[in-house]
């Protein structure tokens, strides 16, 4: 069956270490990146007629893809990019695509003066992706300056949805494995360039001192408990440095773990698995992951 009318690309069998920045993971069944909206709607449409199951994906920095791969296709807005500012009283409301990268968002805001998502400098990954996962650091979470989203959901309609709409609690958000969130405004503040560029210096400078950036990863492995820290319980469990094949807690910050390189998606899962049996037996903390698994066994 001919894909009709589909102006962006289409890809079969992609190896997802390739879209992820854990690097493992098996093939993709399809990778579908749409050239503009109505290319996106039109591809909703030909794998509903098709009966293909879809996720989104963004930049792939908050999941792991199992050895075994995917059956369903992935569908990424990267292409996407448009950032549009409208003057308000105090600053300007930012529109921006959700396949945009957080980082350059933030830099151009920067240059342009606006502020409310410094802190957040450096998450690597998509505006689409950090809304569903209410991506967050430094106490500043990206659901803080959001004024409202257009959604495309699983029926292929799209709707403005405001903030407040909204549950957005920490790292979670309300939007479903089939909504795309194809743009979204931000209420951002006018504030001295120079000021906020020291802010993203300072927090590109401590995320350098505390994570350990020269290997893969996936960032944060657990999401805090009760306003603690997940590292915290990982160190206390004497798994620092701990590793399962290629994946290692890192040393540098023990939240994190690290592809040394020759990692399989499985090594992380079952070192996933360790660290929660660990953590529960001798603490009796029970971890709950921050990061997403897809096409692992229940
Ligand atoms: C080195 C490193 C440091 C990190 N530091 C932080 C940090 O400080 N704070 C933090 O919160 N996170 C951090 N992360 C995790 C990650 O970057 C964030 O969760 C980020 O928001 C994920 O965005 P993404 O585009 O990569 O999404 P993906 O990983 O591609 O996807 C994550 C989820 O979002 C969904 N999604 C993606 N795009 C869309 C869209 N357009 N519409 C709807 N759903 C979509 C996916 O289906 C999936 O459910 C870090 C990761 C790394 C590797």
């Amino acid at each position: 069956m001919e894909w009709k009318g589909i102006k962006g690309t289409i890809l079969h069998g992609v190896p997802m270490k390739r879209y992820t920045s854990m690097r493992v993971g098996g093939q993709a069944a399809y990778l579908v990146y749409p050239a503009d909206e109505p290319d996106l709607a039109r591809v909703l449409d030909q794998m509903r007629e098709r009966n293909i199951s879809y996720r989104f994906l963004g930049n792939g920095t908050n999941v792991i893809v199992s050895d075994r791969g995917l059956d369903e296709a992935l569908i990424r807005i990267t292409r996407m990019k448009r950032i549009r500012y409208t003057k308000t009283k105090d600053g300007a409301l930012a529109e921006v695509s959700g396949g945009v990268s957080l980082r350059a968002f933030i830099k151009d805001a920067a240059e342009k003066g606006l502020s409310g998502l410094e802190k957040l400098y450096w998450i690597p990954g998509t505006v689409g992706g950090g809304i569903k996962m209410n991506a967050g650091s430094f106490d500043q979470t990206i659901s803080d300056t959001l004024q409202d989203m257009r959604i495309i959901d699983a029926r292929h309609t799209i709707s403005l949805i405001e903030k407040s709409a909204l549950n957005f609690t920490y790292r979670d958000s309300p939007i479903g494995p089939c909504d795309c969130v194809v743009s979204a405004r931000f209420a951002l503040k006018a504030r001295d360039k120079k000021d906020i560029l020291k802010d993203m210096d300072y927090v590109y400078g401590e995320r350098k001192k505390r994570h350990p950036m020269e290997y893969p990863s996936a960032g944060s492995i657990f999401k805090g408990v009760n306003g603690q820290s997940a590292w915290q319980f990982v160190e206390r469990a004497g798994l620092k440095g701990f590793s399962v094949g290629g994946a290692r807690v890192s040393e540098k910050h023990t939240n994190f773990i690290v592809n040394m390189g020759s990692a399989k998606a499985q090594d992380v899962k079952d070192l996933i698995d360790r660290i929660k049996k660990e953590v529960y037996e001798k603490l009796g903390v029970t971890l709950k992951e921050e990061v997403e698994l897809w096409g692992f066994d229940a």
